[in-house]
């Protein structure tokens, strides 16, 4: 055999790839030659594509507008020979770098982690039979099948296609897919124009096709060029930009207010480098050094308590943008319901049978309604059920007594209703070979396949489809008798109808006679005229736990849609089955109203938008509606959280807020453009998910409400000793210790605070809020001013009471520390009362307050700690003040909490006042 490598694959014909790489088209590689060749080629993966170095990003880490003002204190206290100082500071910058460079690894490597769980599968043919495998375990020479929505596994010798275009874009640049034919073409042909190779990652967008793996791992074209595909995960999110934009705010105000230190304090006659040191006390004071480690390790647990939910973030923003969802449009089939089809009706011409028997066991009768032909004499039904054994790509399995489909369970639901009559899977495929087929899309919304028929003069095509894509091509159909008879599609329509009302999903089967010549089929086959067989109607049940998913998202404020491509009236009586009735947003009883896609083709831009809000179901909407449905939300101001699963389903979930793939059922082109992917492709999950977003900013904004007024209160500290001519009551050292030590083991613990239990009662927070509500920056200042209040005053008293300035300090700073302690527990939440919380329920928060006591102690009265950041140890009577001080800070957040609750009450009594009276005037 040649190498792989270095041939032109796409100058030979397929007999000539065949022979060079030892394969058989139709049985593939035997097992021995596949191990061979798996050692001697290595395993089918691509090299690690290569970022931005270790070194640039630990770099970068000081790129940062507050990181400037610490290196520049850096600078300003070696200048003034405070080396300690210098070391310390330039220290902090060093650990703020090192935990930003560790936090951005760890969360894009667990950002890749979770995408490398959904590996590419790829359909293979191996000693004959056909297997689905990891892409990984792909070798030259394996003979793969690939289809729309698939992602090409490898670089493949394309032998065979029907219909079969592929987007290349991420190798050639060409946005626009490209149609593959087998051919062989000229050596010198281009990369992007060797129709006959598919080349590794390329997404098939529709169509069919066989090829021969040419090339794996490195050796093909994207391994080549893999380093130009940048694989940096965009980590910034609307919170952090927001927190960059505040950033340079502080930066502006921090420099005008140390610039005016130096400035009132030089000129009433201070010392310069005492004024230097009180401008550097307070730029590192001011500044929230903690923040940015705050947000990553916020957002990185959501991730992971988003992934024990079953919903894989792909993209670090969606975490937070989850949180402010305010439509939920999801998929129907498998999301809504459980996506185990049985067939419960058949209906022919001959009559009307029902189906005995759940699942996929082929156990059950099927059982005429009265008035209709036996079971066994209708040729019709024979025909019907014959129809979607054959238009079939799927299988059934038993495994361990329990009956699966491999494939589609629509498709798996007709071979077990054709067994219930005895028409076996196996014998029936190996009667009437299949000599082309044209396979399911939604956009056609029908499958049909070519078979040579019983007699030899003739082939059959069998179709499987909608009702509306079936029914308007027949104009005859099959007796109970075989014989062909006239018909009105009319009929066809009012019937299914009935079983749609049901809830029942309808599939419409029909056939027809062509040539003995016929090789292949178009559409257009369909075009001419059918003969219709009959109609299968399948139970596919909701699932138990989306109904009280569905009634958490509208107590949430969160409005939930479905968008399916099912029938309007199975898509109704579904929706109403969970909990979808009214307007979608609370249970107004009856119904919903359904606008279908052949509706919505008409509705203006402008109706769209009103349309869009009222309207709870869209049915058979196809994909390209789909995204006319997103932007008509959008225009609304709604943040949208739009499922898929298909290959044209893409554009739609792009252009979603929150774009959400099926992890099971979906097609890699869905699960690639999406933001969020389920594992178990249930809707309960998108709730779960919502809900662990809406915690994520909580804690955030717990944090920040925390952390801020420290700052404030210590800037604030500074500044009045300098202006009224004080000595410092804080060192920049000391000021840095209590930033960093209360940072770390105090406002971090805020992330593991459990999720409040009215945080799905509340409504959706507004996609352009600001993080700090006008009630929360009321409550940062009025904590920075105690702060700035208890601390000034303990130092002054401390002072007069005849202190050294080094034990007037240490109290000063030890009011500071206490008092973020205590404000700790006020902020657990942001408007219960802290013992409504439960003392225990956070138990890291204790922890870290335990530690905090013990380096605090330790700051206080280790003689080490005091050389280094020139304390004193302080006596009880000084700690009796702190705590008085602290005890009442805590009453007094919580009585400002309390009146925010009044007021807020207070204002949601009055509009619902003013809403009942304005019904009562209507
Ligand atoms: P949802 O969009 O909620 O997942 P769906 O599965 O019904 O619902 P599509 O996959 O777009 O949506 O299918 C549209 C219609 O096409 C179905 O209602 C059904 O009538 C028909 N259909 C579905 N699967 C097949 C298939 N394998 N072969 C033929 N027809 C099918």
């Amino acid at each position: 055999m040649s190498s792989s490598n270095g041939t032109s694959w796409h100058q030979l014909d397929a007999d000539d790839v065949y022979a060079r790489l030892e394969t058989d088209p139709d049985r593939g590689l035997p097992p021995g030659e596949v191990a061979r060749r798996r050692d001697e080629y290595g395993p089918n993966a691509m090299p690690e594509r290569r970022g931005p170095s270790a070194l640039v990003r630990f770099l970068l880490q000081f790129h940062q507008p507050l990181i400037y003002i610490l290196l520049a204190a850096t600078l300003v206290t070696l200048f003034l020979q405070e080396y300690l100082d210098a070391a310390v500071i330039f220290g902090v910058v060093i650990l703020n770098a090192v935990i930003g460079f560790l936090q951005e690894t760890r969360a894009a490597q667990a950002l890749e982690a979770l995408a490398k769980t959904m590996t590419t599968q790829a359909n293979v043919v191996r000693d004959g039979k056909r297997e689905q495998l990891d892409s990984e375990d792909l070798v030259p020479g394996d003979v793969v099948l690939i289809q729309s929505g698939d992602r090409v596994p490898a670089d493949l010798r394309v032998v065979h296609v029907r219909e079969l275009q592929v987007d290349e874009s991420a190798l050639t640049g060409e946005s626009l897919p490209v149609g593959k034919s087998t051919e062989p073409i000229d050596a010198e042909t281009p990369l992007a124009e060797r129709t006959n190779i598919a080349y590794s990652s390329a997404l098939v967008t529709s169509g069919q096709g066989k090829g021969v793996v040419v090339g794996t791992g490195e050796e093909t074209e994207v391994g080549r060029i893999s380093e130009m595909i940048s694989g940096a995960e965009d980590l910034a999110t609307p919170l952090t930009r927001q927190i960059a934009r505040f950033s340079h705010i502080l930066l502006a105000i921090i420099l005008v207010l140390a610039a005016a230190t130096l400035v009132v304090g030089v000129l009433r006659g201070e010392s310069w480098i005492d004024m230097f040191m009180a401008a550097v006390a307070l730029s590192v004071g001011a500044i929230p050094e903690g923040l940015p480690a705050a947000i990553t390790i916020t957002l990185a647990i959501g991730v992971a308590r988003m992934a024990r939910r079953r919903a894989i973030i792909r993209k670090l923003p969606a975490v937070e943008t989850l949180g402010s969802t305010t439509v939920i449009c999801s998929d129907k089939t498998g999301t809504l319901t459980e996506n185990q089809m049985t067939v419960q009706q058949v209906h022919t011409r001959g009559g009307r049978y029902e189906v005995r028997g759940g699942g996929y066991a082929p156990e059950g009768e099927i059982e005429p309604v009265e008035g209709s032909a036996d079971v066994a004499s209708d040729k019709g039904l024979r025909e019907c059920l014959l129809a979607g054994l054959l238009a079939n790509d799927s299988a059934l399995e038993s495994k361990d007594g329990q009956w699966l489909v491999r494939g589609d369970p629509t498709e798996g639901a007709l071979i077990t209703a054709a067994a219930k009559a005895g028409l076996s899977h196996s014998e029936v495929r190996q009667e009437y070979s299949r000599i082309d087929v044209i396979p399911f899309e939604s956009d056609h919304k029908y499958m049909a396949t070519l078979h040579a028929g019983e007699s030899d003069s003739s082939r059959v095509v069998y179709v499987k489809g909608a009702v509306e894509a079936i029914a308007p091509r027949c104009r005859e159909a099959i007796n109970a008798a075989g014989e062909v008879e006239a018909l009105e599609p009319d009929d066809i329509q009012a019937d299914a109808e009935e079983m749609a009302a049901r809830g029942l999903r309808v599939l419409a089967f029909a056939r027809a006679e062509v040539s003995s010549e016929t090789e292949h089929i178009d559409h257009e086959i369909v075009e001419k005229g059918l003969t219709f067989l009959g109609l299968q109607g399948m139970i596919d049940p909701p699932r138990e736990e989306v109904i009280s998913a569905i009634r958490e998202c509208h107590a949430a404020g969160v409005q939930v849609k479905m968008i399916t491509g099912d029938h309007a009236l199975t898509a109704a009586a579904i929706a109403e089955q969970v909990g979808l009735d009214g307007k979608g947003r609370e249970n107004a009883g009856g119904l919903p109203e359904v606008l279908t896609g052949r509706q919505l083709e008409e509705v203006s831009d402008d109706d769209l938008t009103r349309a869009v809000e009222d309207t709870t179901v869209f049915a058979r909407v196809s994909p390209k509606q789909k995204l006319r449905l997103v932007r008509a939300l959008q225009g609304n101001g709604h943040v949208v959280a739009m499922t898929g699963d298909g290959v044209n389903d893409g554009p739609a979930l792009k252009q979603a807020n929150i774009g959400v793939a099926m992890g099971i059922t979906g097609t890699e082109v869905a699960q690639e453009a999406a933001d969020m992917v389920l594992t178990d492709d249930n809707f309960a999950s998108i709730e779960a998910a919502v809900e662990e977003g809406r915690g994520v900013f909580d804690n955030l904004t717990k944090f920040i409400v925390w952390t801020l007024p420290t700052n404030l209160g210590e800037g604030l500290l500074i500044l009045v000793a300098v202006f009224l001519g004080i000595t410092l009551p804080v060192l920049p050292l000391q000021v840095l210790w209590i930033n960093m030590t209360t940072a770390v083991l105090l406002g971090l613990m805020l992330a593991f605070e459990p999720k409040e239990p009215d945080l799905m009662r509340r409504p959706p927070r507004g996609s352009h809020q600001a993080i700090l509500t006008r009630e929360l920056i009321g409550r940062i200042v009025l904590v920075g001013a105690i702060l700035l209040i208890a601390s000034f005053s303990m130092f002054q008293v401390a002072l007069a009471s005849g202190e050294s300035l080094e034990t007037a300090r240490t109290v000063a700073i030890n009011t500071f520390v206490l008092i973020e302690i205590f404000y700790l527990f006020n902020c657990r939440s942001l408007t219960v009362p802290m013992f409504r919380l439960g003392l225990f329920s956070n138990r890291w928060l204790l922890v870290g307050v335990a530690v905090m006591v013990v380096l605090q102690s330790l700051f206080t009265y280790a003689p080490l700690m005091n050389r280094l950041f020139a304390t004193a140890p302080i006596g009880l009577r000084e700690w009796g003040w702190i705590l008085s001080f602290s005890v009442a800070a805590f009453v007094i957040v919580e009585i400002e909490k309390w009146l925010w609750r009044m007021v807020v009450s207070r204002k949601k009594r009055t509009a619902e006042g003013d809403g009942a009276q304005l019904s009562a005037t209507n």
